[in-house]
């Protein structure tokens, strides 16, 4: 799987449910979109990871969607006590324990492979033993910035993803999104051949552009996922004219995407000859039952397309999502 933070996570939560319901041994590989992460008060934040990883842990904060459990913020209000910037991204307490353990072996010299490893030791590997692999997408530093009209000054400015998200809640005008350091990037260890040597590859309904397009910014994961023998399988995370949760709506119009289950699919391609430009990734597409209407249009850009109930309210009706998806691509498996 290509994962983001929250809609990645839940979708992860509802494919092992299904792999638990069918006792098979299977395993999964997710690869999770480091464009999120920054640096603050001197430590590296890695969101998606982390929401991942707190998330099959059972350590997240199951209303917030991401974030420690039990959370409290003291260290937060006492940098606001000193004046230090940036006051709008919180971490919590639990939370900053986790990002110290990352910042010193990164310091030490440890990839963020290895950490992430290390710090899933703790929460993966008690529950789900080797059944479940984390890797971030890339090791070197790739980070999405937003050029915005800065509402302060109305100057154009290149923002951190982070502070066009979170502080300014995707509110402000946009004119473009960059994967700063993606060009240069090299997929981490383990990613291509994760993609590579598998029976199914899933997009999670995770945010096409700043989750899912991130991830394919990084060279050779496009064309791993163009190449592998394995089916191709997305679910939309754009149900009717808008996104679940989150804010894809935005990030889409800033690409020129339409916010549609179909607009996404066809931005995505059909991996076929021909498909997506040349260069599509999908042999399959899962839209909501409400966006029925929407198939025809998709299977006429190459992608065979069903409609499902696409509602992550629980792992159930979301395993019930990942079975849909594998009856699209591996009918009877
Ligand atoms: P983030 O990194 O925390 O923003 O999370 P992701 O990128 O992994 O996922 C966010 C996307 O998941 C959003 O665009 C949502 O529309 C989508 N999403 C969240 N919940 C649901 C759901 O229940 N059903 C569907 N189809 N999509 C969902
Ligand atoms: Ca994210």
């Amino acid at each position: 799987m290509l994962s983001g933070g929250v809609g990645g996570a839940r979708f992860i939560q509802g494919l092992l449910r299904l792999v638990e319901r069918t006792s098979s041994a299977t395993t999964v590989t997710v690869i999770a979109n480091t464009g999120d992460d920054i640096w603050v008060h001197g430590l590296k934040v890695c969101p998606d990871l982390d929401t991942v990883m707190y998330t099959l842990g059972s350590g997240i904060d199951t209303d917030r969607g991401w974030g420690r459990t039990d959370e409290t913020w003291h260290a937060k209000e006492e940098l606001a006590a000193y004046g230090v910037e940036p006051t709008w991204f919180g971490l919590g307490d639990r939370d900053l324990a986790t990002h110290l353990v990352r910042t010193q072996m990164l310091d030490a010299g440890f990839s963020l492979s290895k950490v992430t490893d290390a710090l899933c030791r703790r929460w993966l590997s008690p529950i789900w033993g080797a059944r479940v692999r984390l890797l971030p997408m890339s090791d070197d530093r790739v980070e999405t910035h937003v050029v915005i009209d800065d509402p302060a000054d109305g100057e154009q400015r290149a923002v951190h993803f982070q502070e066009y998200w979170i502080r300014h809640q995707a509110s402000v005008s946009a004119s473009a999104v960059v994967a700063i350091g993606a060009d240069r990037s090299a997929p981490a260890p383990g990613v291509i051949e994760a993609i590579s040597d598998t029976d199914l590859v899933v997009l999670p309904p995770s945010n096409p552009v700043v989750s899912v397009g991130t991830i394919l910014a990084v060279p050779g994961i496009r064309d791993a996922l163009r190449t592998t023998t394995a089916p191709v399988v997305g679910v939309s995370g754009i149900v009717g004219d808008d996104h679940v949760h989150g804010m894809a709506r935005q990030l889409l119009g800033i690409i020129g995407v339409e916010v549609s289950a179909a607009g996404v699919a066809e931005h995505y391609g059909s991996r076929r000859p021909g498909g997506g430009n040349g260069d599509g990734i999908l042999d399959g597409w899962l839209v909501d039952s409400v966006d029925a209407p929407s198939v025809d249009r998709i299977e006429k850009a190459g992608i065979p397309a069903r409609a499902v109930p696409l509602m992550m309210t629980d792992h159930d009706a979301t395993a019930d999502m990942a079975q849909a998806a594998i009856d699209l691509v591996l009918p009877g498996r």
